[in-house]
């Protein structure tokens, strides 16, 4: 069956990470078979300059009738001054939300040869391996009402509404479960049931599933010491499951446990295990256009992708054997350079990681 993939290149980096990636595609087509058409549309801020919209209808609709969707980055300084609503980020929320991508799967891995990119002591990090799950479609960041009111006195107030109801808290916690089950069978479920009553639910209804799921160690644990523990002994972790806020927060905390934040894949998927793929770094417009940003994220977004929606677990194992040996070798793009190595660009990372598939 030939999986059809949509390919959203978006903004700064975005066509350059993405034109690197699709070197990786096209090799494991021709040389190990991968049956695979990919479709390119506008998004975000390069879709505002073409219609006026981050996220056509057309796109949308591609994106509906996609087996999976791999995304670059959106935004910019040239659409920050333009109407909230109609931003290159709101695009990426709206398409989210449509496709009900409600899981978002943020890995924090250390390549053993980047021990020293990142900024805690090497043995603190040295074979990290963490999942983090971060519910993507509701919590704070989609909770009504929200908005900034004026009171008579001219005083502003701003509103947002964390909002969880049970089927969107245990659906996000079944797939914890799963996913753990997967790994080491350790899930730590965080929250600030403390203070907030929405995340006290969200305790219960994990606990309660808990019973479900003998063979899981199930943990539980406030937000503010989960930031805390994935600095001082981020190896305790094997799956976080979290809120869209929390989730946001200390995934990028995570991410920086890794050395660089190009090196990081994501999957958002949907209830049927559909999804989108992107890197976690962002359209990063201060070296976009001059062969320098790691395309690593998202050649291992691709290989997300073939794992957890098309079944393609040995391609994906492909490509992430490639992207070790491509490091094992010395090859660096200059966000996780170090003295000693070989400094590339974009191009030729991915020409290296191409080189390695056959390794
Ligand atoms: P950013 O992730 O784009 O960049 C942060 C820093 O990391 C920059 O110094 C950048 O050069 C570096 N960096 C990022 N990706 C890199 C890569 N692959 N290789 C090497 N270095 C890399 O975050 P930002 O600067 O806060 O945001 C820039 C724009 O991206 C903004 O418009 C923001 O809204 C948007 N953004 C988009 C997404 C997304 O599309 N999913 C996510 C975050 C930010």
């Amino acid at each position: 069956m030939t999986h059809k993939i949509l390919v959203l290149a978006g903004d700064g980096i975005g066509p350059e990470i993405m034109e690197a990636t699709e070197l990786v595609i096209g090799a494991l087509v021709k040389r190990f078979g991968l049956d695979v058409s990919l479709e390119h549309a506008l998004m975000g801020g390069a879709a505002i300059d073409d219609c006026g919209e981050p996220l056509p209808a057309s796109t949308l609709d591609l994106a509906r009738r996609s087996d999976a969707i791999l995304l670059g980055a959106v935004g910019g300084p040239k659409w920050e001054k333009i109407d909230r609503a109609r931003r290159p980020e709101r695009g990426l929320l709206a398409l989210r939300s449509e496709l009900e991508l409600f899981c978002n799967l943020r890995p924090a891995v250390l390549f053993a040869p980047l021990a020293a990119s990142s900024t805690l002591k090497p043995d603190v990090v040295a074979g990290l391996d963490i999942m983090i799950i971060r519910e993507l479609t509701g919590g704070i960041y989609f909770g009504e009402p929200r908005g900034i009111e004026v009171a008579p006195d001219g005083t502003r107030s701003g509103r947002n509404t964390m909002v969880y109801n049970e089927h969107e808290i245990s659906r996000i916690a079944r797939l914890g479960f799963d996913i753990a089950g997967k790994r080491q069978g350790r899930l730590c479920s965080v929250d600030k049931a403390n203070v907030l009553e929405t995340t006290e639910l969200w305790r219960d209804i994990v606990t309660s599933l808990g019973d479900e799921y003998p063979a899981i160690e199930l943990s539980h644990m406030y937000v503010d010491n989960a930031a805390m523990q994935l600095v001082r002994n981020p190896k305790q972790f094997d799956v976080i499951v979290t809120s869209n806020l929390f989730g946001d927060v200390l995934s990028d905390l995570a991410s920086m446990l890794t050395g660089s934040i190009g090196m990081l894949p994501s999957a958002s998927l949907d209830a049927d295990g559909k999804g989108m793929f992107e890197p976690v770094h962002g359209s990063a417009p201060d070296i976009a256009g001059q062969d320098l940003a790691n395309p690593l994220a998202t050649i291992q977004s691709l290989a997300m992708m073939l794992r957890y929606t098309l079944d393609e677990s040995a391609h994906a194992e492909r490509i992430e054997r490639a992207v070790a040996r491509t490091l094992d070798k010395g090859y660096r793009t200059g966000d996780i350079y170090s003295d000693g190595m070989q400094k590339i660009g974009t191009r030729a990372m991915a020409e290296q990681v191409v080189t390695a598939l056959g390794d």
